[in-house]
């Protein structure tokens, strides 16, 4: 499945919770300068856009912690950390947080 576009606007630090060692991916909006590198790198299409190009873990529960957002995310927007255990963790057959989110091409 590849990276759609989410008609949603982020704001703050989001915790993406991979469901996997109790990581979870956070993003933090206000460093993130939207230069989409995060989300073309990652090899395991994790990200979708939102609407002001920034990344949207929709598939967060894909992620195999490879650590490449993290290391190629030039303004340090993108961390993989402890989960804090405030957001749920990702389930098979539970929707996730933005998948309900309308998407264009
Ligand atoms: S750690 Fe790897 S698999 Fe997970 S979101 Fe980042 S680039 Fe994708
Ligand atoms: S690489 Fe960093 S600055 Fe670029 S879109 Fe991803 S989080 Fe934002």
């Amino acid at each position: 499945m590849g990276t759609s576009r989410l008609d949603i606007k982020e704001h703050g630090q989001q915790e993406f919770p991979t469901g996997k060692r109790g990581k979870s991916i956070y993003i933090d909006f206000a460093w993130c300068k939207a230069c989409g590198i995060c989300i073309e790198f990652c090899p395991k299409e994790v990200f979708d856009y939102s609407a002001l190009g920034q990344p949207v873990a929709s598939r967060a529960q894909d992620c195999t912690l490879c650590m490449i957002c993290v290391h190629r995310c030039p303004d340090f927007a993108v961390t993989i950390e402890p989960s804090s255990g405030k957001v749920p963790e990702p389930a098979a057959e539970r929707p996730q947080v933005h998948a309900v989110a309308s998407r264009r091409a």
